[in-house]
């Protein structure tokens, strides 16, 4: 990945949640160098002061060492096969319900190839309860190209990585950075938490992903590829464990004397409402509902299986074209479903 020019002149940055007013007054003081980027809504400064970058590094990287959960997908004989089949899972569910699917996974598919020689309807058989199941289809993909481009070896290069179906730009950050140690601005959920109340001051970041942030993160990264890659996993670790969405415990935190929105009085949230996690009554329950039938039946099931499933006949067609439309459902003739073959 090509680095930036590092505009953190000699005493780094801190950056600064109150917008211009703060910005005017820090450079009336001393007359250094002010950079701003638009985070949460809300014109953000960050100007020079006497906290580097470098200052976060060595806290949050010593209390990983010291912190870190022993995760299979951590340990050395995961791979990047391994690596990869985690960051799918852990994209949108927590550890705990990950971890026997991961499991599971690898010992069904310890390769690529093994899970590219299957249908795609066993990738989602297997991907149980996990939730959003798409993500199970685009990991079958990736593995067939994986299998094809690379002759079964994930490939390293973060342009590779991002070239196979169903791989964004966070996952292949990750790969790159998890399993081949690059350096690689890593920018998940718990990540975006902790930089933007630990740097940006403010409580949470945006909804979606900014360009802001992402040049954040590039400026927040140590300068050694290994270090950068134990920075990645150590400031998502911070956020997943100490840093929570809920119940930032500052106490334990390694860099709570720097963190700039605890040091601001913490700032109530002021961006956009943040998005709710509702499920009951949803389509996504439904299609949770209706795939679990397929999932548990090894031969195609009736209509009459699925619409015992779920009441409301309008809501339960609409989530079975759904699944259809994205390929995780195959209609046969004579009215009857299974999980796709091809
Ligand atoms: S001090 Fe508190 S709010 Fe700031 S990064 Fe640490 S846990 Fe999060």
């Amino acid at each position: 990945m090509g680095r930036l020019p590092d505009p953190r002149g000699s005493d780094g940055w801190h950056y600064h949640p109150k917008g211009p007013h703060t910005a005017r007054h820090h450079r009336a003081l001393n007359r250094r160098p002010l950079v701003r980027a638009r985070i949460g809504g809300a014109m953000t400064a960050m100007t020079a002061t006497q906290t580097p970058p470098a200052s976060l590094h060595s806290p949050v990287i010593g209390w990983f060492d010291q912190h870190a959960r022993d995760l299979p997908w951590r340990r050395p004989e995961a791979g990047a096969w391994g690596v990869m089949v985690s960051e799918f899972m852990l994209q949108q569910t927590p550890v705990n319900r990950v971890l026997p699917v991961y499991e599971q996974w690898l010992a069904r598919w310890p390769r690529p190839a093994d899970l590219a020689a299957e249908p795609p309807g066993e990738a989602v058989r297997a991907w149980g309860r996990l939730g959003y199941p798409r993500r199970a289809l685009r990991l079958h993909g990736a593995a067939q190209a994986i299998t094809e481009r690379h002759g079964g070896d994930v490939p390293s290069e973060h342009g590779q990585l991002l070239a196979l179906p169903g791989i964004g730009e966070y996952t292949a950050a990750a790969v790159a950075s998890f399993a081949y140690g690059q350096r690689h601005a890593v920018l998940d959920t718990n990540v975006r938490r902790v930089f933007a109340r630990a740097a940006s001051g403010i409580q949470y970041p945006p909804n979606a992903t900014t360009a802001a942030e992402r040049k954040l993160a590039r400026a927040l990264l140590p300068e050694e590829d290994e270090r950068a890659a134990r920075w990645a996993a150590a400031t998502m670790e911070l956020g997943a464990l100490v840093c929570t969405a809920k119940n930032e415990d500052c106490n334990r935190c390694p860099i709570s004397g720097q963190c700039a929105w605890r040091l601001a009085g913490k700032p109530a949230h002021q961006g956009p409402p943040r998005r709710g996690q509702t499920y009951a009554g949803t389509d996504r329950q439904v299609r949770g509902r209706l795939l679990a039938v397929l999932r548990d039946a090894m031969t195609p099931v009736p209509q009459s299986a699925l619409d015992a499933v779920w009441d409301e006949p309008v809501q339960r067609a609409r989530a079975l074209d759904g699944l259809v439309a994205d390929g995780l459902v195959e209609p046969l003739a004579g009215g009857q479903y299974r999980l796709p073959l091809s």
